[in-house]
C-alpha cells in the first residue's frame, strides 16, 4: 500500500496539470495555425489542378490520334481524287458511260474529303480549347507554387515560437513529473487523456470542480474521511480533498 499523498504531492500534482493544459494548448494551435490552414488549402488546390493537368493530357493524347488519323484519310482521298482526274484526262477514256461514272466516283471522293476535313476543323477546336485549358491550370499552377513556398515559410515562423515554448514546458513537466511517485503518476496518466487533460480536480465546498457537481452531503463526508486524493464519485476525476 502506498502512502497518501503529502500536501505538497498534491499541489505538485496540480501543478503538472497545469503545465499538461498549457503543452495541449500549444499542440492544438499548432495543429491548427491559420498559416497551416492556407497551406493545407493551397495543397489540395495543386492536388486538384494535377489530377485536372493529368486528365487533358488524357485528352490530348486521345485527340491527337485523331487528328493524325484524319490527316492521314484526307492524304489518301486526295491521291485517290488525283489519280481519279489523271484517268479522267488521260485521254485513254472514251466511253460517255465510263466517263460520267468516273466523274460519280471524283464527285463522291471530294464529298468524303469535305466530310474529313470538317471533322478535322472539330478535332482543331477541341485541340485548341484543351491546349487553353492547359495554359491555364499551368499559370495557376505556378502561381500556387509561389504561393506554397511562401505560405511554408510562413507557417514555419509562425510555429517557431510556439515550438520554443513547447521545449520548455517539456523541461518544466519533467522536472514536475520526477517529484512525483510513480502511483501518483500512473494514477493521474491513465486519467490525463479520458478528461481531456482535465484528470485532477478539486473538492470545493461540496463540488466536484471537475463535473461541476454538487456531490450529496454523504459522499462529501465519506471523502472528507479519506485520503488526501479521492476519486469524484460523479465522475471519475482524482479528486483533492481539503484537509
Ligand atoms: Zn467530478
Amino acid at each position: 500500500m502506498s502512502q497518501d499523498p503529502t500536501v505538497d504531492d498534491l499541489s505538485g500534482l496540480l501543478e503538472l496539470q497545469q503545465t499538461d493544459v498549457r503543452i495541449r494548448r500549444i499542440r492544438h494551435q499548432l495543429d491548427d495555425l491559420p498559416e497551416q490552414r492556407e497551406l493545407d488549402e493551397a495543397e489540395a488546390r495543386a492536388t486538384e489542378l494535377t489530377r485536372s493537368a493529368d486528365a487533358i493530357r488524357v485528352d490530348l493524347d486521345r485527340v491527337n490520334v485523331e487528328q493524325r488519323r484524319l490527316e492521314g484519310e484526307i492524304d489518301v482521298l486526295r491521291q485517290r481524287k488525283d489519280a481519279e482526274h489523271t484517268r479522267m484526262y488521260s485521254g485513254d477514256i472514251s466511253s460517255p458511260k465510263e466517263l460520267q461514272s468516273l466523274r460519280a466516283e471524283i464527285d463522291a471522293t471530294e464529298r468524303r474529303i469535305s466530310q474529313h476535313e470538317d471533322e478535322l476543323l472539330e478535332v482543331m477546336e477541341r485541340l485548341e480549347a484543351l491546349e487553353s485549358g492547359q495554359t491555364t491550370i499551368t499559370e495557376e499552377f505556378d502561381e500556387l507554387a509561389g504561393r506554397i513556398e511562401q505560405l511554408t515559410t510562413a507557417r514555419d515562423e509562425a510555429a517557431q515560437g510556439l515550438l520554443a515554448e513547447l521545449a520548455e514546458l517539456q523541461v518544466v513537466r519533467e522536472k514536475q513529473r520526477s517529484g512525483l511517485s510513480d502511483d501518483l503518476l500512473a494514477r493521474y496518466d491513465e486519467r490525463i487523456d479520458r478528461y481531456n487533460g482535465l484528470a485532477v480536480a478539486e473538492l470545493d465546498d461540496g463540488m466536484c470542480t471537475g463535473c461541476r457537481i454538487e456531490l450529496p452531503v454523504f459522499e462529501v463526508n465519506e471523502l472528507l474521511d479519506g485520503p488526501p486524493l479521492g476519486t469524484c464519485p460523479q465522475c471519475g476525476r482524482l479528486l483533492v480533498v481539503p484537509a
